[in-house]
C-alpha cells in the first residue's frame, strides 16, 4: 500500500510539536468523577465551564452527542479555545483538533462551503491498521549463498535462525541481506525481520535464551504466537485525517500540499472515492473513524448559508464534535436583517449546549502565567511575576502571556539568566496593550489617515 506509506511519512512530520498559545493544555483537568480540579493538566480555574465540558466528554464517550454542538460564550481571553482543546486532548492522544476562525471563510480563494468541508474533514481522524509478517529470532548462523556471477541472483541468501526449541532456515531477499550487512548482524544477536518491507531491526544480544520482545517501534506490537512458531504478526497503525487523505489523492504534488497549505478546492468525486475506500476498510476491520473536535471561533461572523451547512453537516454519522465560540451578545445574523443572541439563527441555537466562561481572578491569572513561564522555559523572579500578574489584571491575560517571551528576550539581551522586574517594565513600555493603544490613538488621531473619530467640538454637539 504505497499510499498508506506516504500517509505515515506525512503524519510523522506534522507531529513535530511547537510551543503554541495552548501547548500547555493537556486535558480538561478533571478527576475520575469528571469534577474539575482547581489546577490540573495545564488548566486553571473556570471550574463550572470545565465541569460542563466534562459532561460533554461523557456524552461523546457514550455516543450521545450526534446532531448537537457546543457553544462557548464569554469575554475574550477567558479560555474558550483552551477548553475546546482540553476536550479534544481528554478524548485521546489521537483525537484530531481543528480550528477555524469564521472570518477566514471570507478571505480564502475557494467557496465558504469548501472551506467548511475541509475544516470538518481535518477534524475526522482515520486509524488505519496494517499487518506485516515479522520473523523474530536469535541468529545462530548466517549463511549467504551468493552465486559468483553476481547480479540479481547475488541478492539472495539464507539465514539460519534458532530459538531455544527450533531451528529454521529462511530464504532472504536482497533488501534483507543489505540491511543485515549494514546492521552488522552476527551470531548471538536477536533480530526482527519484516518480510514485506525487508526491514531488519536488531533487538539486542541474546542472553543465552530467546526472549519475547513486546515492541520494536512506537506502534509495533508482537502478537504472541503458538509455541514453536517463529512467524509473528506486527501491527502498524497510522493515524491521519480525512483531509490529509483528500489532499494526497487530489494533487499531483501529493502530501507536500499539506505543508504549503495550498490545497485548493478538492473535487467532490475525490472525496466520494475516499469515503467509499474508508468505508471498505472499516468493514474489513482495517480502519476506525476517530471523530475529533472542530472549533470555530468568532461564530457571529458566519452567515446564514454557513449555518445551514453546519445544520446539515452535524447529521452526518462521521461528524466531529463541533464547538463554536463567540464573545458577542445580541447582534445581526450575517446575511439577514434579523438580530439574535450571538448572531446565531434560532434553529441552530436550538441544537446548542451553551457553556459560558467567566473572567479570571488575580490568583488564577498568576497561576496561568506561572504555567506559561514553565512551558516557555522562562525563569522569572517572584517580583517580576507579581508585576506581570498585575499587568494581566489591568490589561488582559493574553497581553500578559505575550510579554513573557518578550521579557525573556530583553533579559537575554542584558545577559541575565532570570527575568526581573526591569525586563517586564521594559517590554511593557515597548509594547502597548489595547487600552494604552486606544488612548494613544485618541491623542494622535489627527496624524492618521482617514480619521473618522469625532472631534471634541462634534462630541459636545
Ligand atoms: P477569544 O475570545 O479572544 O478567542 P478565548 O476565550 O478563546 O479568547 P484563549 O485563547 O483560550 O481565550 O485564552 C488565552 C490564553 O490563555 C491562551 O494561551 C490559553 O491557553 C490561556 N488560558 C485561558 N484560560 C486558561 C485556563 N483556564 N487555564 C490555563 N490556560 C488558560
Amino acid at each position: 500500500m504505497a499510499e498508506i506509506k506516504k500517509l505515515a511519512e506525512s503524519r510523522d512530520l506534522t507531529r513535530i510539536e511547537r510551543i503554541g498559545a495552548h501547548s500547555h493544555i493537556r486535558g480538561l483537568g478533571l478527576d475520575t468523577t469528571l469534577e474539575a480540579r482547581t489546577a490540573s493538566e495545564g488548566m486553571v480555574g473556570q471550574l463550572p465551564a470545565r465541569r460542563a465540558a466534562g459532561l460533554i466528554l461523557q456524552l461523546v464517550r457514550e455516543g450521545r452527542i450526534a446532531g448537537r454542538a457546543v457553544l462557548l460564550a464569554g469575554q475574550p481571553g477567558t479560555g474558550k479555545t483552551a477548553i475546546a482543546m482540553g476536550l479534544a486532548k481528554s478524548l485521546g492522544l489521537e483525537t484530531p483538533f481543528a480550528t477555524l476562525s469564521a472570518s477566514e471563510l471570507f478571505s480564502l480563494e475557494f467557496s465558504k462551503t469548501e472551506a467548511l468541508t475541509q475544516a470538518f474533514r481535518k477534524a475526522i481522524g482515520v486509524r488505519i491498521k496494517e499487518e506485516a509478517e515479522v520473523i523474530e529470532g536469535e541468529v545462530v548462523e548466517i549463511t549467504v549463498d551468493r552465486p559468483a556471477a553476481g547480479g540479481a541472483a547475488a541478492k539472495t541468501g539464507k539465514l539460519t535462525l534458532k530459538t531455544t526449541d527450533m531451528e529454521t532456515v529462511y530464504e532472504l531477499g536482497g533488501k534483507m541481506i543489505e540491511a543485515l550487512t549494514r546492521e552488522k548482524v552476527q551470531s548471538g544477536d536477536v533480530v526482527a525481520l519484516d518480510k514485506a518491507s525487508g526491514k531488519v531491526t536488531k533487538l539486542g544480544r541474546s542472553i543465552g535464551r530467546s526472549r519475547d520482545y513486546d515492541a520494536v517501534g512506537p506502534h509495533t506490537k508482537f502478537v504472541r504466537c503458538p509455541e514453536g512458531e517463529l512467524q509473528k504478526r506486527k501491527e502498524v497503525v497510522h493515524c491521519v485525517t480525512l483531509h490529509e487523505i483528500d489532499v494526497i489523492n487530489s494533487r499531483t504534488q501529493g502530501f507536500l500540499a499539506l505543508f504549503t497549505g495550498d490545497t485548493g478546492e478538492i473535487r467532490a468525486e475525490v472525496r466520494e472515492q475516499i469515503d467509499t475506500k474508508v468505508a471498505e476498510w472499516r468493514e474489513e476491520g482495517k480502519a476506525e473513524i476517530i471523530p475529533g473536535v472542530l472549533f470555530i471561533d468568532e461564530v457571529h461572523m458566519l452567515d446564514i448559508e454557513c449555518f445551514s451547512f453546519l445544520n446539515r453537516a452535524l447529521e452526518n454519522e462521521m461528524a466531529p464534535i463541533l464547538v463554536i465560540a463567540t464573545n458577542r451578545g445580541i447582534t445581526n445574523i450575517r446575511g439577514t436583517n434579523y438580530r439574535s443572541p450571538h448572531g446565531i439563527p434560532a434553529d441552530f441555537l436550538d441544537r446548542l449546549l451553551i457553556i459560558s466562561t467567566q473572567p479570571y481572578t488575580e490568583e488564577e491569572i498568576r497561576q496561568i502565567l506561572d504555567i506559561r513561564c514553565e512551558e516557555e522555559d522562562v525563569e522569572m523572579s517572584k517580583d517580576a511575576k507579581v508585576l506581570l500578574t498585575k499587568i494581566g489584571v489591568e490589561t488582559s491575560l493574553r497581553y500578559a502571556i505575550h510579554l513573557i517571551t518578550a521579557a525573556a528576550l530583553a533579559c537575554q539581551k542584558r545577559k541575565g539568566k532570570i527575568v526581573e522586574m526591569e525586563d517586564i517594565s521594559r517590554v511593557y513600555q515597548l509594547f502597548l496593550d489595547v487600552k494604552r493603544s486606544t488612548q494613544y490613538l485618541m491623542e494622535y488621531q489627527n496624524e492618521y489617515m482617514f480619521n473618522e473619530v469625532p472631534r471634541d467640538a462634534d462630541e459636545t454637539e
